[in-house]
């Protein structure tokens, strides 16, 4: 099954993914991953990237492309695939389908103020980087880390009105994504306002129905 993932920052997709990878055991792919991952290992790839990212633009859609048709041409990939933060233009979706035909889209949703609640109620470790929540998984003392003792803070990106700020932005950005593949008829919206088992469950419950069809 070669599924896409779509949604707003901030609701969860890459943790659906994850589980979703582990459970159909087919791989996620992640174009974030492997942008970091190229940066990191300094590769001329990276290079690139990293120009672009520093300037605070986007990837162009050329690179961006290439990076994941090299990715899905790996054998790994030929059972299917999860793919997480592609497309992000309607040029990305329409290379895409030239390169595989994806069988199935995720379109993640929740209201406004679900997300807003998540994503300014993260807290992180300055000193380590362990990510808590206000309400979903406080730390034993108020600002201070279980695990070394550090100080947390609120990432300037959290507080709620540059996230609603974002959304915004999101919204607009994918909307011509999402009618895209909504008319192509493989759109599946999916509420993700529940636990993260939940919304995995109902995702893996509609690959099964699908995949008795094709069958
Ligand atoms: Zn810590």
């Amino acid at each position: 099954m070669k599924i896409v993932m779509l949604g707003p920052p901030g609701i969860g997709k890459g943790s659906y993914a994850k589980e979703l990878s582990k459970r159909l055991n087919i791989p996620h792919i992640s174009t974030g991953d492997i942008f970091r991952e190229e940066i990191k290992k300094n590769t001329d790839l990276g290079k690139r990237v990293r120009s672009y990212v520093e300037k605070g633009e986007l990837v162009p859609d050329d690179i961006v492309v290439e990076v994941v048709r090299r990715r899905l041409s790996e054998s790994d990939c030929a059972k299917g695939f999860i793919l997480d933060g592609y497309p992000r233009t309607l040029r990305q979706a329409e290379e895409l389908d030239k390169i595989t035909k994806i069988d199935l889209v995720f379109n993640f949703v929740a209201p406004l103020e679900v997300i807003i609640d998540r994503v300014s109620g993260r807290r992180i470790c300055r000193k380590c980087g362990a990510i808590y929540h206000i309400k979903y998984k406080p730390p034993r003392k108020e600002g201070v880390c279980d695990i070394c003792g550090g100080e947390l803070y609120q990432r300037e990106d959290d507080k709620p009105e540059i996230v609603r700020n974002r959304l915004k932005i999101y919204e607009e950005q994918f909307r011509p994504i999402v009618q895209y593949y909504k008319n192509k008829g493989i759109l599946v919206t999916v509420n993700a306002a529940r636990t993260i088992d939940e919304v995995v469950k109902e995702c893996v419950s509609i690959i099964k129905k699908l995949e008795s069809y094709k069958v």
